[in-house]
């Protein structure tokens, strides 16, 4: 028998619990599709043999990948959810250009989706085709696997797949599908769904059903008194502070923080209008359609904080013990008791993530000094422009008694010394030897993230048919710490002449 193209669960459990929020699917017919990339590790996290790596890696495999052809097993649908979009409240979205393949469980005993972007129209589609170009596929490819190597939690992309069609957008595009894999496509908009109909049955059903995905252990505590739910919300509260306190950390500007961009599990999603900063900057924004700044670099923790209001909204009436459903006070407090912490949630993880970079091991000092020196870091950063990644890297030549290289992208040297005192002040209360400090200070800055101009510079060529930016910048990424000769152009900020950035949706 030939190996299965993709080793689909026989349980597919999206499909079993949640009727309601799909609509069984197929994509659109395809003659030629090609695969462009497969991830080979992923594949083999996946539990892909060589063999069946190779059978996936053919005109099958390309037709499996973009959902032209069904899975040998499975039930591949079309997700409903609703969401906030840029704060206003639309109560149905859904995969309008995308599908659920079907649930793998992976090597590590992991349930994970794989899902196709790009793959057509589906009944989610409202005004839009469905489709996807190459660009904004490649780009998502790229950011994931980026994201990966940093030891952020994110989709990753298992292969690019071009369609042998053409998309238009300003112009004529190649057509392609990302075939992305996911902890679970569960986000808050998929719990609004139900949430803004009334129907709170159903949204038991799909906590439940998250619980069961990613916090099982919860299964022990009672639904009837609503700690189940509470603890739920909780969970997803610590996850995302956890994920944005290390956005933040890197310099990544999500762009379109929607409430159906954010995962119930904790990862990254939706790689649209998405950048890294070179200069730190709390009002980067390079989104064309964020007009408003409402997902601005700096924004990112309060807009997390405002999205799992979204959620706890939708949660309400499980909240509480059942004899309280009708009593809303009792509800509010019980989510208030859970966001309010968010603030001190986010400042842990983010002074965890800081004081790595900066070497500083938390038993020694205040949580308020080490933040202060983070704080203090970031405004010269902001005030003289220098780059968020280069000047954290710098920072271990500092504790190698090399201050040079930071003094040498400043502009305002009294400041800068003035930092670097209270830095060797702190610095002194160590007790690591310092080469072993900065090595591990090196495991956690990176040298190497995907700028905005080699991104773009990968999708140019690739559109030209040339992949080879794309497979040196990926090569690159995948190893974003150890510093290597004759890679000094893929650790710089872009020239000036590159020009203010900006991302477009890429639909
Ligand atoms: P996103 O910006 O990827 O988070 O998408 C927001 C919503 O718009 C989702 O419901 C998408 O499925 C839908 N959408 C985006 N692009 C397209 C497209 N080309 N065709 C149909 N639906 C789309
Ligand atoms: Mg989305």
């Amino acid at each position: 028998m030939p190996p299965l193209l993709l080793p689909l669960a026989p349980e597919q459990t999206y499909a079993r619990d949640l009727d309601g929020l799909y609509a069984p699917w197929q994509g659109a017919a395809l003659s030629a599709p090609q695969v462009l990339r497969l991830n080979r590790p992923l594949a083999a996290e996946l539990g892909l043999d060589a063999d069946a790596v190779a059978a996936l890696d053919s005109a099958a495999g390309a037709l499996l990948l973009t959902g032209a052809m069904a899975p040998e097993q499975g039930t591949p649908l079309a997700m409903a959810y609703a969401g906030h979009q840029f704060g206003g409240f639309s109560p149905l979205l859904g995969d309008g250009r995308a599908m659920l393949l079907g649930e793998v469980v992976d090597t590590a005993g992991r349930r994970r989706d794989v899902h196709l972007k790009g793959s057509g129209r589906t009944p989610f589609s409202r005004g839009g085709d469905g489709k996807a170009a190459l660009g904004p596929v490649l780009r998502e490819y790229l950011m994931g696997e980026a994201m990966h190597a940093l030891g952020i939690p994110t989709t990753r992309a298992l292969a690019a797949v071009t369609t042998g069609e053409s998309v238009q957008r300003d112009e004529p595009e190649v057509g392609a599908v990302l075939a992305r894999v996911a902890a679970s496509h569960l986000r808050v908009g998929t719990l609004q769904l139900f949430a803004s109909r009334g129907q709170t049955e159903d949204v038991r059903r799909v906590a439940d059903f998250a619980i069961a995905r990613h916090d099982p252990d919860l299964l022990d505590l009672p639904a009837e008194t609503g700690e189940r739910y509470v603890a739920l919300l909780t969970r997803v509260r610590d996850r995302q502070a956890a994920l944005v306190a290390s956005w933040m950390a890197v310099g990544f500007v999500h762009g379109v923080l929607n409430t159906d961009n954010v995962t119930l599990s904790g990862e990254t999603i939706d790689y649209g209008p998405c950048a890294f900063v070179d200069a730190y900057d709390p009002a980067a924004v390079f989104s064309s359609i964020d007009t408003g700044g409402r997902y601005a670099f700096g924004q990112q923790p309060g807009i997390t904080q405002w999205n799992l209001a979204r959620l706890a909204e939708s949660m309400l009436p499980l909240l509480v013990p059942a004899a309280q459903r009708e009593d809303q006070d009792a509800q509010v407090a019980a989510a208030v008791g859970v966001l309010d912490g968010f603030p001190a949630v986010y400042a842990r993880e983010w002074t965890a993530r800081m004081r790595a970079k900066l070497g500083l091991s938390p038993e020694l000092d205040e949580d308020e000094r080490d933040q202060a020196l983070a704080t203090e870091l970031h405004e010269l950063m902001q005030a003289q422009g220098l780059d968020l990644t280069r000047t954290n890297r710098s920072l271990s030549a500092v504790v190698r008694g090399d201050s040079e290289l930071l003094r040498a992208e400043c502009t305002d040297l009294a400041a800068v010394d003035t930092w670097l005192d209270a830095y060797a002040t702190r610095s002194a209360r160590e007790t690591r030897p310092p080469e072993e400090r900065a090595a591990a200070m090196d495991a956690v800055n990176p040298v190497y993230v995907p700028r905005n101009r080699l991104v773009d510079e990968a999708i140019i060529e690739a559109r030209g048919g040339d992949m080879q930016a794309f497979d040196r910048l990926l090569d690159v990424l995948e190893d974003p710490f150890t510093e290597r000769p004759g890679l000094e152009a893929y650790a710089q900020p872009a020239p000036d002449s590159f020009g203010p950035f900006v991302t477009y949706c890429g639909t």
